[in-house]
């Protein structure tokens, strides 16, 4: 690897020899090429998105549908499956509101993992708090590993929901999350992977991995910050209400009431 062509990629850290960044996990420095496509966005194509009938609006919405079908085929998705958020975090707390809100109830469980992040724990916590939904958690081995032994007795009808990370910020612990996937399949419970850490790191395709939603934030993979995905399988979505209100996310708005677009605009409220 030649060291000094991909410091020379990275403004921030270009001409400083000094300075050695392995931070990435948190956030991710950004290389020239993401910089200047920034820059060349707001010099040459801001409007606002899916707002307007002149040119440079056209330009704009054709340029942020394009970022969505380059995501898709990053992760060997649909388009119309890929949301855009702000960060995993956001992507978390649409799932955790937008479906689990809905759908869970008392006696009903979400299982989850010990090594969570807070962005795939505290979501279900404040959901299960309004629902009565109880948490339950994969154990880790000494090794820092999935204790998958006890996944037999943990999936049970009760699990609605199974929440894991693919990648552990802590340990680096890549978890079988197709395995586990196929085993919550069974019970029928829906499959939900925080891949804020793998996304970065592995060659990902959500279709392969048997779940239901994956969630990773640019910031940690050479993106600007404030810009996340929520992938969600489509029969899924289709049957999910809204979790923000505001423009873009409507089909009609009266006085009192609404009803709203389909996906991935319904998830998609706002600028
Ligand atoms: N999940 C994992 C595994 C992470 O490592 C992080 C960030 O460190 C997050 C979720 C939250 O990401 P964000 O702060 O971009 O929402």
């Amino acid at each position: 690897m030649d060291f000094t062509s991909l410091r020379e990629a990275f403004p921030l850290i270009a001409g400083r020899p000094g300075l050695v960044y392995l931070d990435s996990a948190a956030t991710s420095q950004k290389p020239k090429r993401v910089l200047e496509a920034l820059d060349r966005y707001y010099k040459e194509l801001n409007a606002n998105v899916h707002r307007g009938a002149y040119r440079l609006s056209v330009a704009a919405t054709e340029a942020y549908e394009e970022a969505r079908r380059r995501i898709a085929r990053f992760l060997g998705a649909e388009e119309r499956e890929i949301i855009f958020v702000r960060n995993t975090t956001e992507a978390m707390n649409l799932v955790a509101y937008a479906w689990g809100l809905r759908n869970l109830k008392e006696g009903d469980e979400i299982l989850v993992t010990e090594m969570e992040h807070h962005a795939g724990l505290v979501p279900w916590h404040l959901v299960a708090g309004l629902t009565g939904a109880r948490i339950r958690a994969i154990p880790l081995t000494e090794e820092g590993r999935l204790d998958l032994s006890a996944l037999d007795t943990l999936l049970t009808e009760r699990v609605k929901v199974v929440s894991v990370v693919h990648m552990s910020n802590v340990l680096g612990t890549i978890n079988p999350v197709a395995e586990i996937a196929k085993k919550a399949k069974e019970v029928g419970a829906l499959v939900v992977v925080d891949g804020a850490q793998s996304a970065p790191h592995l060659p990902v395709n959500v279709k392969a991995l048997g779940a239901d939603f994956f969630a990773l934030s640019g910031h940690k993979m050479l993106g600007p910050t404030g810009a996340g995905v929520l992938w969600g399988r489509y029969e899924v979505l289709e049957g999910m209400g809204p979790f923000l209100g505001g423009g873009e996310m409507i089909r009609e708005v009266h006085v009192d009431r609404s009803t709203y677009a389909p996906p991935p605009q319904r998830f998609e409220a706002g600028t």
